[in-house]
């Protein structure tokens, strides 16, 4: 729902404001997805705003899939002009459930072992396209099980800060008490490394998250896996993150898929350990260890016997590593996987 939108119609047509304010609050409050669902409205408006609007959210589900678990709910969506998109709800802890959400059609990144990137970047989506996936998830939850979303990360299709300020307006809505109202300590925002946007961010979000997908510690591997480390190289990365800790004092989530014999080797930590240590103390950061997930692609996932070896070459060195579960890869909901197709 584009509110903007909506309050110039009502300027236009001399329809009172607090109408405006009964649609805000149905939909960023109460999560209602169909014009009909706001009764406040009478039946007439309901009507002329259909008709000039369509439909009350810019994207529509078109399959709903749960993880055999029902660990995770992931939503396919359609765009209006036909495109799709993916967010997943995944269930971190009980009655605590966190909301992938997409800010992309596909990516530009490319990186070697995301679907996303497969077929490169169709387009940006609008803020509103951001935020209607969280109104959707929401109201899909609430007639669930009752749940809120605890908390949301920009984790699904797309590179956030290539689309930066459709990003930035949708955590302003996402987060802003008299619109949609969840704390900015819950949203946390992924980049593959993109440093202007890391500023940006660090000025306009002190309060957010931030996780960085570090992948490789040297620039020839990880130009490789991350192209867009040739833009920004590690030692651009780790100046914006130093800033970034200066400005913020928060952690950074450093994230690390692990790929068999490409970048999970016993030489890694190390190179991790001096390239982090470069930045700032151990204590401002906590890695993540993702295993690979499947997409078609040469890679495989090391053991897990061997992914416990990493976490504790890396423990040992003194960070604080955890290996983060893949929840919904049985839905191709988990990292990397959301294609759109
Ligand atoms: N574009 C942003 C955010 C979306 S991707 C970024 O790259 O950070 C979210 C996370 O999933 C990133 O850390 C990304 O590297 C990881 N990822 C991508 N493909 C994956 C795969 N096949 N298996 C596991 N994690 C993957
Ligand atoms: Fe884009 Fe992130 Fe996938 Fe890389 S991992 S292609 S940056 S979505």
């Amino acid at each position: 729902m584009n509110l903007v939108r909506i309050e110039n119609f009502f300027k236009e047509n001399s329809i009172p404001a607090f109408r405006l304010n009964q649609i805000r609050d149905a939909v960023y409050k109460q999560y209602a997805t169909d014009w009909e669902e706001i009764k406040t409205l009478p039946a007439d408006l309901r009507a002329s705003l259909a008709e000039k609007e369509g439909r009350l959210l810019s994207i529509s589900p078109e399959e709903i899939l749960v993880s055999q678990n029902h660990d995770a709910i992931k939503f396919c969506f359609r765009l209006r002009d036909g495109h799709k998109i993916e967010g997943v709800l995944m269930n971190i802890l009980p009655e605590k459930w966190a909301l992938c959400l997409s800010t992309q059609v596909g990516c530009a990144v490319r990186c070697a072992f995301c679907a996303t990137g497969k077929r490169g970047l169709r387009r940006n989506l609008s803020p509103e396209e951001i935020t209607d996936q969280f109104i959707f998830a929401a109201d899909h939850l609430k007639k669930l099980n009752g749940c809120k979303i605890h908390s949301v990360v920009f984790m699904g299709m797309g590179e956030p800060f290539l689309n930066y300020n459709s990003v930035a307006e949708a955590i302003r809505i996402i987060t802003s008490p008299e619109l949609i109202g969840l704390g900015r300590r819950h949203v946390s925002v992924s980049t593959s490394g993109h440093v202007p946007g890391i500023r940006a961010f660090a000025k306009e979000f002190p309060q957010c998250n931030l996780a960085f997908s570090l992948h490789a510690a040297d620039d020839v591997l990880r130009t490789d896996l991350v192209p867009l480390n040739a833009r920004y190289p590690l030692s651009q990365v780790a100046k914006a993150l130093q800033d970034y800790i200066a400005a913020t004092h928060r952690k950074v989530f450093i994230e690390y898929v692990m790929l068999d014999g490409v970048n999970s080797s016993r030489s890694m930590p190390d190179k991790i350990n001096d390239y982090l240590r470069t930045i700032s103390a151990p204590k401002y950061f906590t890695i993540n260890l993702i295993p690979y997930n499947r997409t078609g692609g040469p890679f495989r996932a090391p053991a897990p016997e061997r992914m416990q070896i990493f976490q504790g070459l890396l423990q040992e060195l003194g960070w604080e590593v955890t290996i983060r579960k893949s929840l919904g890869d049985d839905i191709a909901g988990a990292c990397g996987q959301l294609a759109g197709r």
